[in-house]
């Protein structure tokens, strides 16, 4: 994960100094190591509030735990690694009591909204190819009438990857599609039908309310919001704005080999409490991991 190996490596740097420090005072070591936490996080854009609450929570919970005079050093950097280490995880962790799961022999609808460029269609073909693996009939249908060339892109993907597509070349209207896909392989038995949807419109408004007569119409089991990681600031209120027209239940980060600091989304995962699956760490196909927010704070960490 480029995105954030800078941040990572900052932090990691500010709890390795906490202790070799200038102070023999625990206390002091603590407040040092935070600011440089705090300015590093803050840096990449991750929200201020959330930054000051992560301080706040590393603060009380390594005061209420400060160690006796003769513990080692080593108990201590295990004692402060261990709760930076939390505090990070439970900013990218939405618990989320029951997680989709697409059931076998049953008809799953997957409907994935995002602006343009976002990383939305390869997505949708990194996703269908995941499901297909792992024994699903899979079939992606392409609800984006606003961009010319949307269908012929999907396709492209679709055809690339194997996976059966359904789009029109002819009918502007993107809920008549979507509708029409979804019967077309209902009727055909398929397990995961997952949809692509527009990423612009002439009016931001008009995008979002286009997702709303789509989901009416879909009825989507599991939404999904694609997010570029780089994107900064400006990640949290789009997320904002997707949410209310189209209540995504999970996030896919995209572009996170990429160098752009990546605490934009981090926010957003935070203001739209919705949990990340899947990350997305090229362009080709296969670059998709499965998200955990324990496995990326160990990789951020190093
Ligand atoms: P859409 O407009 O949201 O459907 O976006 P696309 O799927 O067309 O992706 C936009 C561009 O981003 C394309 O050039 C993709 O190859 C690229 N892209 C998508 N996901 C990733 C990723 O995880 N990493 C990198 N490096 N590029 C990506």
């Amino acid at each position: 994960i480029m995105v954030l190996a800078d941040l990572g490596k900052r932090i990691n740097g500010a709890v390795n100094n906490a202790l070799s420090n200038t102070s023999d005072d625990y206390a002091v070591n603590v407040d040092t190591m935070l600011k440089a936490i705090v300015t590093a996080l803050l840096e990449s854009d991750v929200n201020i509030a959330l930054v000051s609450r992560l301080r706040n929570n590393i603060k009380s919970k390594l005061m209420a735990q400060k160690p006796a005079s003769g513990s080692t050093n080593a108990q201590t950097k295990k004692l402060i690694q261990k709760t930076v280490f939390d505090e990070l995880c439970n900013l990218v962790d939405c618990d989320v009591k029951e997680p989709f799961n697409p059931k076998k022999k049953q008809c799953n609808v997957i409907m994935f909204v995002g602006l343009q460029g976002s990383g939305k269609t390869t997505s949708c073909t990194k996703l269908a190819v995941y499901y297909q693996k792992r024994g699903f009939k899979v079939g992606l249908v392409c609800a984006d009438t606003f961009r010319a060339g949307a269908f012929d892109q999907l396709k492209q993907n679709a055809i690339k990857a194997r996976i059966p597509f359904y789009g029109s070349y002819t009918e502007t209207d993107p809920v008549q599609v979507a509708d029409e896909g979804i019967k077309k392989f209902k009727k055909e038995k398929f397990e995961i039908i997952i949809v692509d949807t527009s990423g612009r419109h002439r009016q931001e408004e008009a995008l979002f309310q286009e997702m709303i007569e789509i989901s009416h119409v879909v009825k989507p089991n599991q939404t999904i919001m694609v997010l570029d990681a780089s994107i900064g600031q400006a990640a949290e209120q789009q997320s904002k704005a997707f949410k209310d027209s189209s209540d995504f239940g999970a996030i896919i980060l995209t572009k996170m080999d990429g160098h752009a600091k990546g605490g934009g989304a981090i926010s957003a995962v935070a203001a739209t409490h919705t949990p990340i699956i899947f990350i997305g760490t090229g362009e080709h196909v296969h670059d998709f991991e499965k998200f955990s927010p324990k496995s990326f704070v160990s990789k951020l960490l190093g």
